[in-house]
């Protein structure tokens, strides 16, 4: 059962008769439904962190409360707040470019061993408190066609999501092969999972299964809709397989007209 917004018109005719005209004005409608919740969406995400730095301004500004226990607390949560805007606003660039983004993906080729190397580093600084086993496997020759800040954005989206959705000393596992031609790229983790009935809704723009744990780490909600239009510029979709209490996996395949294998240096040459 769907809703459908009619546009109902009705005009002069001639002989003094009347003319009623009606439009399916749904996907208008629903469109601009999308637009106004998602303004509303942003202004609230950075409301909540100013509201939190004007407080401790005030707090800070009181004599009697400004004390240097006090301060050092104050600018610690200050700047916890400024880390969470600038991660929105940023997200909300990449999102932004990806959505204007016509770029070509034939015309270049990534190097995705060579990105997730990098990525492997990075994903060790943010584990340092918290515990967890991460491992890549990763196929060194396999490459794609594509746009690699794009293909960046989603797979460390994925990769940081495992971190945080899953609780201190975890497992957390991610690879790179090929499988039946096509470019495989999985993050399993063994945290918090995701109960059916939210799969479907995941790649929303702020969506979040449990508002009040996402926000207390620090996304941005807007991380798995960022892999959806990535993946969709690549000719992929995201999948998710995922327990509750148990773990995910989110994967996705690149087709094998993507694919192509670096090419080994001949030792001659
Ligand atoms: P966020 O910035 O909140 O992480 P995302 O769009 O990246 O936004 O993810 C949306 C929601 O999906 C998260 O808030 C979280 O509830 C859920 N989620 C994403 N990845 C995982 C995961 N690996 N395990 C459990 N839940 C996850």
């Amino acid at each position: 059962e769907r809703d459908c917004t009619i546009e109902i018109r009705i005009v002069p005719y001639a002989f003094g008769q009347l003319l009623i005209l009606g439009r399916d004005v749904t996907q208008i409608s629903r469109l601009n439904q999308m637009r106004k919740d998602f303004i509303a969406n942003v202004s609230h995400e950075l409301r909540t962190p100013l509201t939190v730095l004007q407080g401790y301004l005030e707090m800070m500004d009181d004599p009697d409360m400004a004390n240097a226990l006090h301060n050092k607390k104050a600018i610690g949560m200050m700047s916890d707040q400024c880390e969470r805007m600038f991660s929105l606003v940023n997200q909300l660039l990449v999102l932004s470019r990806i959505e204007a983004n016509r770029d070509n993906i034939f015309d270049h080729l990534v190097d995705v061993p060579a990105m997730l190397l990098l990525l492997e580093t990075e994903a060790e600084q943010i584990n340092s408190d918290r515990g967890h086993k991460i491992s890549f496997h990763v196929d060194h020759d396999l490459l794609i066609h594509g746009v690699e800040d794009e293909l960046r954005s989603a797979f460390t989206n994925l990769v940081k999501n495992a971190i945080r959705y899953t609780p201190n000393g975890g497992d957390v596992v991610v690879r790179w092969e090929l499988i039946n031609a096509q470019a495989k790229f999985s993050v399993t983790d063994n945290g918090d999972g995701i109960e059916a009935q939210h799969l479907s809704r995941l790649t929303e723009r702020f969506y979040r299964v449990d508002k009040a744990r996402a926000r207390s780490t620090g996304g941005s909600g807007l991380g798995l809709s960022i892999v959806k239009h990535v993946l969709a510029h690549h000719r992929s979709q995201l999948e998710i397989e995922s327990v509750v209490d148990e773990g995910s996996c989110f994967y996705f395949e690149f087709p094998a007209e993507l694919v192509v294998k670096r090419q080994k240096r001949s030792k001659s040459a």
